[in-house]
């Protein structure tokens, strides 16, 4: 056991669906657990968090399909907190609202065992809130109700008392109602509420394929029909539901619901998952390429230890950055090794690499075209110069020979490489297919090339709304090699640019 772990089993809220909604205690749990047993989640994505030999155990619900009767989900978890291992039991929004986590635990407090609730973000109260509905408000509410909407409509006594909620002025918000939409709005407006009270749905809340419409008690069912409404919903009901139009922040992102493919290597994919993320997009990462040290850093040693003869070095990636700086920690040196000699980054992200590493790079291009780079270089008096070039394996050769050209002499250092991801393009050529890719976005030639590796270009002809991305002109020649023109490409050729380019082309 970690000192993270106070109990045996944990019964953890996996909120609604936004990865940012977890709580720290819940990823904490996630990435520690010996046994994960979980639900029909929001996202199932923080499974990724789970240890490598984390044993995984899918016991959800979806639409009243079980996969196992709710005795068998207790028997299990008491079997495997009985093994001794750290049980996680994730569900959907907060494990006790709705998600009879209250059962589970008294089940465990029968068995004897020690077991700790991460409470999670309800989908009521999110889901509700990045609808533009605070759940109360002072000036329509003084309360709020969580209720069921899922009781049999032929049962003789609800459990529901809708007198109550029909003359109340509370907000009301039902979970798995949406089958019975038509007798919940029926029920409240018998029991008094006004059929002019204004009520939401909203589907899939906190992700970004939300939805959500907003109508009266008396329209809400035949207007949800007419738009074949779906769950996962709630439904909320009260006067809450008109500040829907004002304060509905998320449903503004520019990029809400768009699906963009990402095929930058995964480890440089953050900032561009993060920035479309960020503007509402649905990404799939789908990298085409990986990072990989080299087999044998021996000339890059070598490269090192006479790096005193050079006058430049011209880093031109992130990659080149971090590979250069690992060797030369490998044989025991610092920043300090570059002294006197000037340093070049070719775009901003490889100078805040530098500048990471304590250097304050003496020439960031501001456009990144080897030509510019070289007149740029020139004016700084390179001519006649020493130059080191660490970068991949293998890259383009414009700059190095033009450098060559204007009179340099220029060692190239591979201190990386670039391989191709042997994955399986079937999940993206599914959503394509789908039409739940919008763009496929490009940041490199090697990029273009290996996605035509794992999806054949007869494959992406078929799908003609998909549109590409690219980031530069050269990516784009790549991409016309096969066949394609990108309908976007980056004027800036940085990843905030082609962010850009995206927005500029969805307006
Ligand atoms: N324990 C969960 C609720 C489980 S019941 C929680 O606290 O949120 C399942 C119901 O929750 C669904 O039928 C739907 O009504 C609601 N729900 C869960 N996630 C949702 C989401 N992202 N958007 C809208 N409704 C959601």
């Amino acid at each position: 056991m970690t000192t993270a772990h106070t109990a045996n089993v944990f019964l953890v809220g996996a909120g609604p669906g936004d990865p940012g909604m977890l709580t720290l205690r819940a990823k904490e749990i996630i990435e520690t657990c010996d046994i994960m047993i979980y639900d029909y989640l929001a996202n199932a994505d923080f499974l990724k968090w789970c240890k490598p030999d984390c044993e995984i155990l899918y016991v959800g619900k979806k639409g009243g399909a079980h996969t196992l009767p709710q005795d068998k989900i207790n028997d299990l978890i008491v079997d495997k907190a009985r093994s001794g291992k750290i049980v996680c039991r994730l569900k959907g929004g907060d494990p006790y609202v709705f998600g009879r986590g209250g059962e589970e635990g008294e089940e465990l407090v029968e068995a004897g065992i020690d077991f700790e609730v991460v409470p999670g973000i309800t989908a009521g109260v999110a889901a509700a809130a990045y609808a533009g509905i605070p759940v109360t408000h002072r000036d329509f509410t003084t309360s709020v109700c969580f209720i069921t909407g899922h009781e049999d409509p032929t049962k003789e006594e609800s459990g529901n008392n809708w007198s109550v909620y029909g003359r109340s002025n509370s907000t009301l918000v039902f979970y798995m109602g949406v089958g019975n939409l038509p007798m919940i709005a029926e029920n409240l407006m018998q029991n008094g509420r006004a059929a002019d009270t204004p009520v939401a749905l909203v589907r899939w809340g906190t992700r970004c394929n939300q939805t959500s419409m907003v109508s009266t008690l008396a329209n809400v069912a035949a207007d949800a029909e007419a738009r074949a409404w779906k769950s996962p919903s709630i439904i909320v009901v009260g006067g809450v539901c008109s500040l829907h139009d004002k304060l509905n922040w998320f449903e503004k992102r520019p990029m809400l619901g768009k699906g963009v493919v990402v095929t930058r290597a995964r480890e440089q994919a953050s900032g561009l998952v993060g920035a479309l993320t960020g503007l509402g997009a649905c990404v799939h990462e789908f990298p085409t390429i990986a990072v990989e040290p080299l087999d044998d850093y021996n000339e890059v040693e070598t490269a090192i230890l006479q790096l005193a003869r050079c006058q430049w070095v011209v880093f031109t990636s992130v990659n080149g950055v971090k590979f250069f700086w690992n060797q030369l920690a490998a044989v025991g040196l610092d920043s300090r090794i570059f002294g006197g000699m000037q340093i070049a980054a070719i775009g901003p992200a490889t100078a805040d690499a530098l500048r990471e590493r304590g250097i304050i790079p003496d020439f960031v291009p501001d456009k990144y075209v080897a030509e510019h780079v070289v007149a740029g270089l020139l004016e700084r008096g390179i001519q006649g110069n020493d130059v080191l070039i660490p970068r991949a394996k293998v890259a383009r050769e414009v700059l190095p020979e033009e450098l060559k050209k204007a009179g340099c002499n220029v060692t190239v250092l591979p201190v990386y490489e670039t391989k191709l991801v042997q994955s399986s393009g079937e999940e993206i050529e599914e959503a394509m297919k789908n039409e739940a890719i919008q763009y496929v976005t490009f940041t490199s030639s090697s990029t273009v090339e290996n996605f035509f590796e794992l999806i054949t270009p007869d494959t992406l002809r078929c799908c003609p709304d998909v549109k590409l991305a690219s980031i530069g002109p050269v990516t784009t020649r790549t991409i016309e090699k096969f066949g394609f023109k990108p309908a976007v490409e980056a004027t800036d050729y940085t990843i905030p640019g082609l962010v850009e380019a995206l927005l500029a082309d969805g307006k």
